[in-house]
């Protein structure tokens, strides 16, 4: 749920989870409507299919238990070198880097590491000094200090450097440039969309459809189409004609 995702903004969505789905094998029996329904409002709806995917994989193939192995741990959906060094560092005591965004500045900070996490340069550069660092001895309690320190210390803009603990070894603070890492790098365009939904409803009835397409795939919504750049909804009734008849297709 932390991916991409502030802890306050994900906290009330996680207490509902786990009680909704306590245990493992709990989450494994539900079906993914269900999940979904659980997750909705919380966004990013492939780490909620990710998730039931890898409670069924563990049910089914590891009885139930989390696999502590990390090339088995890494096979189960939607994890990758990050997931996997958390989950075993902050529940196995395996002493695995877990480099998320917050960590990366960190990181790129104390060495003043001048290629960005997103580029294949940085990034190895920076998991290399993640493994390197990360201590035999609660690599948990490590990892987790790194990502709190990045999150309320060394902030993306303005970072307190008068209260960090690492003030005395920090590169980028001893050469004065702490702004210059980590470097800035462009993020894709924002991209606008705009939909025309048709809402039938009938005897407190309303008709939806699953979503199709790259976005919230699967989740339930009244049947609608995007609209073209510039697109007027004024012709609204064809495109509802259009768009009942793919509903109608559907069941
Ligand atoms: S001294 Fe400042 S820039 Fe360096 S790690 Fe601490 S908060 Fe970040």
């Amino acid at each position: 749920m932390l991916q991409q995702t502030r802890v306050a903004a994900a906290l009330p969505f996680y207490q509902t989870f786990v009680s909704r789905f306590p245990t493992i094998a709990s989450l494994a029996r539900a079906r993914e409507a269900e999940v979904l329904a659980v997750w909705a409002g919380l966004g990013y709806y492939r780490r909620a299919r990710h998730l039931h995917a890898a409670a069924r994989h563990i049910v089914q193939d590891h009885g139930g238990r989390v696999p502590e192995d990390p090339a088995v741990f890494g096979k189960l959906p939607g994890v990758g070198r990050y997931t996997t060094g958390a989950v075993l560092s902050l529940a196995f005591d395996r002493p695995m880097a877990a480099l998320d965004g917050n960590v990366a500045r960190v990181l790129a900070r104390l060495f003043a590491v001048s290629a960005s996490v997103r580029a294949a340069r940085g990034a190895r550069r920076l998991w290399t000094l993640a493994e390197t660092l990360v201590p035999a001895r609660r690599p948990g309690a490590w990892n987790q200090a790194l990502m709190e320190l990045g999150a309320t210390i060394c902030l993306p803009r303005a970072p307190r450097c008068g209260i960090c603990p690492l003030a005395r070894w920090c590169r980028a603070r001893l050469l004065g440039r702490v702004d210059a890492f980590p470097p800035a790098v462009s993020r894709p365009a924002v991209r606008t969309v705009r939909r025309a939904i048709v809402v039938i409803a009938r005897a407190a009835r309303v008709l939806m459809v699953r979503r199709e397409g790259p976005q919230l795939t699967g989740l339930w919504e009244p049947p609608g189409v995007e609209l073209e750049d510039r697109a007027e909804i004024s012709g609204g009734c064809i495109r509802a004609a259009r768009v009942g008849r793919r509903a109608r297709a559907r069941g």
